[in-house]
């Protein structure tokens, strides 16, 4: 059960609603590339538009360095995200100060506000209370449905919570429902799939996921660096070296759950025309590297995937940005797809894997945050959603 309030616990109805959105969506030249994000937003908007509310939305959009760049203006999210919806969508070029007062001010019930770039102000990855403040004082009510934001503790995520009535969005919802479930009561078989570059990003997630799952089945980059803590030599592969003594308590906590790749593929370079060999898990040669995981760990992984009632899945099983490499994880997201389990997806490259494949519409939840998602995993109170408002 979600126990946080959302927008259809208290009244909208005409009401000025700011709501913190994640729109931090990739823009080549000015155009919105995946529009993901703002679409999974539109349930909350068109609800509120519904009510009759004022629709103030702000965002962060990249990584600006705590000033104004105009490469990552909001502008073109404001302008596509007009083209969705039958309402006016007006943009505003600061997110607090008298540009954005004066907009809030005129902005008419039915129709949208998008504020400018939260991030093009310092104070806001400090979760300054002033700047808090000033976004607050642009409307009645603060709506959280940032759930990709929500694990930082920010003026527009956590802050301005402590000046308005705050609660939850549709997607925060949802978002947290699907994660909440497998973390709090999953059904079982429950097989966790962590792959990515890095052990040392995921070491709180595979941590808790042994003890909450029942295989955490590992691919990747990561795995290099178990290889590694193991005593096998891994050639010129990606490895970290500061994190061997936790990769290897890892494996010793881990002991009948932890999977590691049985085989691998090899490169002699690290680029897509490379030439390649498969081999067993074991010393890699010097002057080559292991680029993605070989066809008996795609067997033995698939099959415990096609018996699980929930799976999990973070982080790409290769380079798979080389399509020579790609087959470790695209052959992952097909037994995800298929298995036919409660199948969560988070981290952009696992669902963009499993976009490509076109196997998306099999997927029970595809996450829009993949930092957010990696900390609910880890069991971590995310700050965003600590500060709404209980049910
Ligand atoms: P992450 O952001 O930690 O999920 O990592 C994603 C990145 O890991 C992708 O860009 C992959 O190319 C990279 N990756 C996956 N497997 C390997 C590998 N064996 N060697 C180097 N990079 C890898």
């Amino acid at each position: 059960m979600f126990a946080k309030k959302t927008i259809k616990d208290i009244d909208v109805t005409n009401k000025k609603v700011l709501v913190r959105v994640d729109f931090n969506v990739p823009i080549k030249d000015g155009v919105v590339s995946d529009d993901t994000r703002i679409r999974a937003a539109l349930p909350t908007i068109e609800y509120l538009l519904d009510k009759n509310a004022a629709v103030i939305l702000c965002s962060h959009l990249g990584r600006p360095k705590d000033c104004v760049d105009l490469q990552y203006s909001l502008k073109p999210v404001a302008e596509y995200l007009g083209t969705l919806i039958p309402q006016k969508v007006l943009f505003a070029e600061d997110c607090i100060g008298p540009v954005a007062e004066k907009a809030a001010q005129a902005l008419e019930n039915g129709q949208v506000l998008v504020l400018e770039n939260t991030r093009f102000h310092a104070e806001e990855k400090k979760n300054d209370p002033a700047m808090a403040k000033e976004l607050a004082s642009l409307a009645d009510i603060f709506v959280n449905d940032a759930f990709g934001s929500a694990h930082r503790a920010h003026a527009s995520t956590a802050g301005i919570a402590d000046y308005l009535p705050a609660v939850a969005g549709f997607l925060m919802e949802k978002e947290i429902q699907y994660l909440g479930q497998v973390i709090e009561d999953p059904e079982r078989p429950f097989i966790a799939i962590l792959g990515g570059a890095k052990v040392s990003d995921k070491i709180g997630v595979i941590r808790n996921l042994l003890q909450k799952a029942d295989q955490v089945l590992i691919g990747g980059g990561m795995a290099n660096t178990f290889f590694k803590a193991q005593g096998y030599p891994v050639g010129d592969s990606l490895v970290e070296d500061d994190v061997l003594d936790v990769a290897r308590e890892l494996v010793e906590q881990g002991s009948n759950k932890l999977r590691l790749p049985v085989d691998m593929v090899i490169a002699d370079k690290f680029e897509d025309d490379a030439t390649q060999k498969t081999m067993p898990t074991g010393p890699v040669p010097d002057g080559w590297r292991i680029l993605d995981i070989g066809p008996e760990t795609v067997t033995a992984y698939a099959k415990e995937i096609a018996g699980a009632k929930t799976v999990v899945w973070n982080g790409p099983m290769g380079v798979f940005e080389f399509p020579n490499f790609a087959k470790g994880t695209f052959a992952i997201a097909k037994a995800v797809a298929e298995s036919g389990a409660v199948s969560i997806i988070g981290g952009g490259d696992s669902v963009s894997a499993v976009n490509k494949s076109g196997l998306a519409d099999k997927i029970s939840h595809i996450s829009t945050g993949g930092g957010a998602s990696l900390e609910m995993l880890e069991g971590i109170e995310l700050p965003g959603l600590a500060v709404l408002q209980d049910k």
